[in-house]
């Protein structure tokens, strides 16, 4: 049975008090207790606030991003290291904004990934193809290359502790959700990909949804068969939605 864990990505946004607010709306909500794990991953700078107040509280706390480094000279970069020593659980690994705004690609993404993982993270690897790739009918070899340059790097049991997230990046920020037939496609790729490698690990893997999720689209998505919960953008700023999308997973 896969728990499933629905993380926000704050992104580059948050300001102390806003925070404060936002997880203190977070923590009341929480308090009738829910089935899914909940995470929120908020930007660097936020991470020390967030621990304290998150701190006792159901919640996971993880990091956007991370260096492929350990530490020394890397001008501007957070290693595995830094987040772990602040209490990240989690740490995202390859979202598509890293991988078109600042061209990283699959070896790196694989190296941030083998980083995480060094240092006792969970990577929640994000994978997905865009829409140019989806139209011409390559969604599963954009998806299989991505996927397939982590095992590669660290061997398919390195899945066993970290989690996917399948992000078609037509959908990302932009109100246009994959439909649950869609997703669960993709979905069911990957694991039977992963399967390949090792049934075990591919049957204890959870795959997120992420794109566009709301408040009333999560509970059809979250009702497929491989899709064990969700990585949520722009919804999970407001406590109201980012509850419901928890509730509904
Ligand atoms: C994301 O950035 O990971 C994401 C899924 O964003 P949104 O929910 O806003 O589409």
């Amino acid at each position: 049975m896969r728990q499933p864990l629905v993380a926000g990505n704050w992104k580059m946004n948050g300001s102390l008090k806003a925070n404060e607010a936002l997880l203190g709306d977070l923590r009341k909500a929480l308090s009738g207790g829910i089935k899914a794990e909940v995470a929120v991953c908020p930007p660097f700078v936020y991470l020390p606030q967030v621990a304290g107040l998150i701190d006792g509280q159901p919640m996971a706390l993880g990091a956007q991003d991370l260096s492929d480094q350990d530490a020394g000279a890397f001008t501007g970069e957070v290693s595995g290291t830094m987040l772990k020593d602040l209490g990240c659980e989690y740490v995202i690994v390859g979202h598509s904004e890293r991988r078109s705004l600042y061209g990283e690609g699959d070896e790196f993404t694989a190296r941030k990934f083998a980083a995480a993982r060094r240092h006792g993270l969970k990577p929640i690897l994000c994978v997905g193809e865009l829409l140019e790739e989806r139209e011409s009918g390559v969604t599963e070899q954009v998806v299989a290359r991505q996927l397939d340059a982590v095992m590669d790097l660290e061997g398919v049991s390195a899945l066993a502790d970290a989690v996917i997230a399948y992000e078609p990046v037509w959908a990302i920020g932009t109100g246009k959700t994959a439909s649950p037939e869609q997703a669960q496609a993709v979905h069911a790729f990957i694991r039977a990909r992963v399967a390949e490698r090792d049934a075990q690990v591919a049957e204890g893997l959870r795959i997120l949804y992420g794109g566009s999720v709301k408040a009333d689209n999560a509970a059809e998505l979250f009702s497929q068969p491989d899709i064990d919960g969700g990585l949520i953008g722009g919804a999970s700023l407001k406590a109201d939605d980012f509850m419901a999308i928890c509730r509904a997973a």
